[in-house]
């Protein structure tokens, strides 16, 4: 950890605690507006701030954003924390910008008071046409002269819930002729009759996110706030709050900026990723075609794979876009450490063995993880009927197809070298089963010289009366376009995919039936799978997480 380099945002504090800057001072938060579900762009703000934390010991907020009731709700508070901990992060304090509300209003008062703020009472169409161009400057509210009593009598019947939504919002007095539009007198309140999920009906006048954030950060006395770039030009708000408010001997939260992090072949933004729950394209917030915390949890990849994702990205001073084979190439490097190898046929082919005896069965070991010595070995059964793939036999085929074709050997993983004899077929002429002979000697691991004979190719397959049957779920992607929500003429829900699930019945080991939701496999040489919560006692459903190899058309 300590070799690592540094990013460009630990070069900052790197800076700040050569100058003098108190190391017990640092303090971070993560703070999401519990509008929705966490996605893989909120992993590389997650592990930017808990990353800070564990590389300067110090502490780490989860504050939740939640200023605007109309959109928030308690669920999506429990996901966030689910997923939060999930990755792997503990945090300090559970925060609430919402905890705040009545301090921000007693601060808002008292830049009322002071002269710094004002209640203006026009439509918001005539406070647009007011602020001007950015080379124009904007023209001055007629209620910007209220008198502080006014003011203050005015802000107070709002807050009391005597004043309609839209008729009046408290503005911060700052410079109709800043450069910078956000300064233009900017609204720190506005009316809404809604109830918020945690205060409920106590308030119907709720602070704006450039009011809140930023004092929310000195209450909770963060060091350094960071977020995404689109805040940068706010940052001269964030400090002109700050001014006004900060007391000497406390501590002073700065911001700082960093880019977002866009995915290939997906949309990271809540909004978005709503209407794809609301639209049906998707059965949930956690549907494994989902960019969510959630959905790749549930898909199967582990929260190192996610980690580890966003460590190789790092934190960039410009948006750009990640394709997303870099995070199924994590996926696969860290499932193949840790799940263990079974075998599973998705597309079955009967295989008999003609001078197998017909009663008879045998349990061989086959070894959980060769990544893994710790994971020990198992006994799989194997008799006379056997499901192979279909891809995997091939009446007549060149050289270099290393698999079953008539004449031709092929060792079964584990098991014995067989040989393809004859086939039968249907009606329309398709294969229905492959008969094969064995070799009685050829027991993999039994130390005979007919266990060690080369043969090209290796097979896996189940025996057919011990087998499980499962539901298999293979996902693509869920959108056709990299960058669907990129083009200026068309809608991002113009490139979803419409095959993006493919449901297919399943042949697997008999040791699979005891699988638990969330348990993970390699189902050998066919890629990652997880085993899907809708899983019931008579029926497992497996998702396929990432297949061994990167198959994606580039
Ligand atoms: P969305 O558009 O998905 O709602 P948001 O930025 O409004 O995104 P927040 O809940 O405010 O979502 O995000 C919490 C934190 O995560 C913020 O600091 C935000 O900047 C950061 N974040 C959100 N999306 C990304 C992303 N794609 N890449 C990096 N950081 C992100
Ligand atoms: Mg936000
Ligand atoms: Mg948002």
């Amino acid at each position: 950890e300590a070799s690592k380099s540094l990013n460009f945002i630990e070069h900052i504090v790197e800076e700040d605690l050569r100058n003098g800057f108190d190391p017990e001072a640092l303090r971070f938060r993560f703070p999401p507006e519990p509008n929705g579900y966490l996605h893989i762009g909120h992993a590389s703000s997650i592990c930017l701030n808990f990353g800070l934390g564990l590389r300067y010991e110090a502490p780490v907020n989860l504050r939740f954003d939640d200023t605007n009731p109309a959109k928030e709700e308690t669920e999506y508070v429990e996901a966030i924390k689910r997923d939060v901990a999930w990755l792997g992060f503990e945090w300090d304090q559970e925060c609430y910008a919402s905890d705040y509300f009545q301090q921000l209003y007693d601060w808002a008062e008292a830049l009322i008071e002071r002269g710094l703020a004002y209640v203006d009472s026009q439509t918001s169409e005539a406070m647009a046409e007011q602020k001007g161009t950015p080379t124009q400057a904007g023209t001055d509210s007629p209620y910007r002269d209220r008198s502080v009593a006014e003011n203050l009598k005015l802000f107070r019947e709002m807050k009391e819930g005597k004043h309609a939504e839209g008729s009046h919002v408290l503005r911060a007095k700052i410079d109709m002729a800043s450069p910078n539009m956000l300064m233009r007198d900017p609204v720190m309140y506005r009316i809404l009759h809604k109830a918020h999920h945690r205060t409920n009906t106590d308030w119907c006048i709720y602070p704006m996110y450039d009011w809140t954030h930023g004092e929310s950060d000195y209450i909770e006395q963060v060091s350094h706030s960071l977020c995404t770039l689109e805040f940068k030009p706010h940052r001269p708000l964030y400090d002109w709050f700050l001014d006004q408010l900060v007391s000497k001997d406390k501590l002073r939260p700065k911001q700082r900026e960093f880019a977002r992090r866009n995915i290939s072949h997906t949309v990271v933004s809540k909004r978005k990723l709503l209407q794809l729950v609301e639209q049906g394209h998707v059965k949930g917030w956690d549907d494994p075609r989902m960019p969510t915390i959630s959905g790749l949890r549930r898909r199967g990849s582990t929260p190192a794979a996610i980690r580890n994702f966003a460590e190789t990205i790092g934190i960039a001073k410009r948006d750009n876009v990640v394709d997303m084979n870099l995070l199924e190439f994590h996926m696969r490097e860290d499932l193949n450490k840790v799940a263990p190898r079974v075998m599973a046929v998705l597309d079955p082919l009967k295989v008999v063995i003609e001078n197998y005896p017909e009663e008879q069965e045998e349990w061989l070991e086959a070894e959980n993880n060769p990544e893994d010595e710790s994971a020990g070995s198992r006994e799989i059964p194997f008799s006379k009927e056997l499901w192979i793939e279909q891809s995997d036999f091939k009446e007549e085929a060149n050289r270099k197809f290393f698999r079953l074709k008539l004449g031709g050997e092929v060792r079964l993983k584990n098991a014995y070298i067989i040989k393809a004899e004859r086939v039968d077929k249907d009606a329309e002429g398709n294969i229905t089963t492959v008969y094969c002979s064995y070799d009685p000697k050829s027991k993999s691991g039994s130390g005979t010289p007919e266990s060690q004979r080369k043969v090209k190719g290796t097979l896996h397959w189940v025996s057919a009366k011990h087998a499980g049957e499962a539901e298999v779920r293979l996902y693509d992607r869920l959108f056709i376009d990299p960058t669907p929500d990129q083009h200026e003429d068309k809608d991002f829900l113009d490139f979803v995919n419409e095959d993006s699930l493919e449901i297919v019945k399943a042949y697997v080991e008999p040791g699979l039936l005891e699988a638990k939701a969330g348990d993970r496999f390699q189902f050998q040489r066919l890629g990652y799978f997880c085993v899907d919560p809708d899983s019931t006692p008579d029926q497992l459903v497996f998702n396929r997480t990432v297949t061994l190899r990167d198959t994606w058309a580039k």
